[in-house]
């Protein structure tokens, strides 16, 4: 073997095994082109991957030994992330779910009825300042792989109890979805995917607080999946402090923007609006917002702010509430008002904080 030759077979067997739980479809069938192996292959690794939850390629018994030994030169398998459950005595459940290099993140098991929504986490911490948030506390850590944040999913399903399945995803837990796009956008894929784990996009939300172009480019490229958006004020003085990303997108370039959504097949934008006494929860908020959502196919839920420790805000009043709800009701916007949920496990919306970075 030539010296070069020799130092790329070096390079080649010193490089990290890539997780296959990153990888898109086209890119095992690239490399099942590569290996010679029939183009059906790279569907059932991945049918074994998703479907079946094989975490070994031995596993997978239907491939050649030959093949399974080809996949384990290039690929290795990531456990899924063992987590720590605690659960509320509304059924809410809190998982603190560890990552390999010691980070830590929240993902919360909500059930509702017929509904068990799965709160799930796109970076550990969060670099966007929000004044109302418990996250905002920990600044970024870093943003989440692929592999972590649908981990997260695999950890929920272990804490399900028999009969009980997740059936709705959002992207309300640590950290700006949008702000770690590429990671989101492959982990929506293998989400969604009828060669990944084929949930509805339908069941998944994600949820920003006003990254405009990466908003306009999620709903290119996911048209089905929901877009949540967290507004929280009526002016830009008010969001400039609640929502500091408010400088960089003030509300007329956001609101504008959400008009401008395919939304066509859509139902609607959501608007979340944490609800916060004395300071944008008075009736001539409420009609600002009636105003600046006019002709916009929207929904505005309503959030009880849930106080962390320090927390400079108090929740609004139950009437403060409904006042602030029927005033947009009377001006066309439906209007719901989100219960707290998971209070007594720090669980509720703002509260993700992972414990040890509690101090
Ligand atoms: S509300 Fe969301 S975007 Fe704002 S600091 Fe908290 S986690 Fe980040």
């Amino acid at each position: 073997m030539s010296d070069q030759a020799h130092c790329a077979a070096a390079t080649a067997a010193e490089a990290p095994l890539r997780d296959l739980r990153e990888l898109m479809l086209e890119e095992l069938e690239q490399f099942v082109a590569a290996a010679d192996e029939r183009a059906f292959r790279a569907r059932q690794v991945m049918r074994w991957l998703w479907r079946r939850g094989a975490n070994s390629f031995d596993a997978m018994s239907d491939l050649s030994a030959e093949f399974r030994a080809h996949l384990k030169n290039h690929f290795k398998i990531s456990p899924a992330p063992g987590a720590a459950a605690a659960r509320s005595s509304d059924g809410t459940r809190k998982l603190l779910v560890a990552l390999g290099d010691g980070e830590a993140i929240e993902s919360v098991i909500i059930p509702a009825g017929a509904r068990v929504t799965l709160c799930l986490s796109s970076q550990a911490g969060c670099a966007m300042a929000c004044e109302f948030c418990a996250t905002a506390l920990m600044g970024l850590h870093r943003n989440l792989t692929a592999a972590e944040i649908t981990g997260q999913i695999a950890a929920a399903r272990r804490e399900l109890t028999p009969g009980e399945e997740l059936t709705n995803y959002v992207f309300m837990g640590m950290g700006e979805p949008l702000a770690n796009y590429p990671r989101l956008a492959r982990a929506l894929s293998i989400m969604t995917s009828a060669w990944g784990m084929g949930i509805s996009p339908r069941r998944v939300t994600v949820s920003t607080v006003g990254l405009v172009p990466a908003m306009e480019r999620l709903l290119a490229e996911f048209p089905s999946v929901n877009l949540a958006v967290s507004l929280h004020a009526t002016t830009d003085e008010l969001r400039d402090r609640l929502a500091p990303i408010n400088k960089r997108h003030p509300l007329k370039s956001l609101i504008d923007a959400c008009r401008g959504l395919p939304i066509k097949r859509r139902d609607r934008v959501t608007f979340e609006y944490v609800m916060l006494a004395g300071v944008n929860d008075s009736p001539a908020d409420a009609r600002r917002l009636v105003r600046m959502l006019g002709g916009l196919k929207a929904k505005v839920n309503l959030i009880f702010f849930n106080p962390f420790r320090d927390a400079p805000f108090a929740p609004s009043t139950r009437g403060a509430v409904e006042g602030f709800q029927a005033i947009l009701q009377q001006g066309n916007l439906t209007a719901t008002i989100r219960e707290s949920r998971g209070q007594d496990i720090a669980a509720a919306c703002g509260q993700l904080y992972a414990q040890r970075h509690s101090g």
